[in-house]
């Protein structure tokens, strides 16, 4: 394990050893090793994904998550449960993300009557300002505006975190830049994405900044970038993500 990778687990709490090569931890019934742990509980959000759709999982409780997943005979194990907490309570700014924590609980539920299922998207905006937001987006650039991501509750996010962790082998700086630690979202408040229909994954490129949609928006004066260029929390610049709410101004 390389010294970057060992004080980044170190940071949030987590024994190097969860993503050591070598060493083992010991998860119950089985011994499972290293970065496994990630892998597993990667694995059964997975599982609770397929289990409950794409559109719910956006908005999942994490209390529901385990239900569900005991109830597919894949229970979170105590060290995995411990493990999840760590990156959900620890302090990213250890590992360099200076966002604010926008989540105090891992337990918050989302309720159904305070977001607004987006016809066709696969996500949810928050009811009042996200919406009111999208609306008036909607309006001035017309039918090319698409929602790429709306409301992520901590088990989305969390799963969005630990897949970019394991794609980074374990290092919490570089998963930081491009996905915030769950707890740490705007997206669970209110913020959302937007992007050009037909555009794919050029949506979340700085490619973005060419399109007609873009250009509408910003020319309008309606967006507030929550990530501009060289921002000083630690997150890489991100054009397409909407700022609704937050105590402060980023642009
Ligand atoms: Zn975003």
């Amino acid at each position: 394990m390389n010294r970057r990778t060992f004080l980044a687990l170190s940071a949030v709490g987590v024994s190097a050893t969860l993503w050591g090569e070598m060493d083992e931890v010991d998860l119950g019934p089985s011994i499972v090793s290293g970065s496994r742990i990630v892998s597993s509980i990667l694995y059964k959000l997975v599982l609770v994904q397929n289990q409950v759709g794409y559109v719910q999982f956006n908005i999942i409780s994490f209390d529901e998550m385990l239900k569900v997943a005991s109830r597919c005979k894949k229970p979170f194990t105590k060290s995995e449960i411990t493990y999840i907490e760590s990156i959900f309570y620890g302090d990213p700014r250890k590992y360099g993300f200076y966002g604010e924590r926008t989540v105090s609980a891992l337990s918050i539920v989302t309720s159904k009557k305070d977001v607004v299922y987006m016809d066709k998207t696969g996500h949810f905006l928050m009811n009042g300002l996200a919406l009111e937001k999208f609306t008036q987006i909607k309006r001035l650039v017309g039918n090319d505006l698409i929602l790429t991501s709306g409301v992520r509750a901590p088990v989305k996010q969390l799963y969005l975190f630990l897949k970019k962790m394991e794609n980074s082998r374990g290092d919490l700086r570089l998963a930081s830049t491009s996905i915030a630690p769950p707890g740490f979202t705007f997206h669970s408040i209110g913020d959302f994405d937007i992007g050009k229909i037909g555009y794919g994954q050029f949506n979340f490129t700085e490619k973005f900044q060419e399109t007609d949609v873009f250009k509408k928006l910003y020319d309008g004066g309606h967006i507030c970038i929550r990530y501009t260029q060289n921002n000083s929390y630690g997150v890489r610049f991100e054009p397409w993500h909407i700022k609704v709410t937050g105590g402060y101004e980023t642009a």
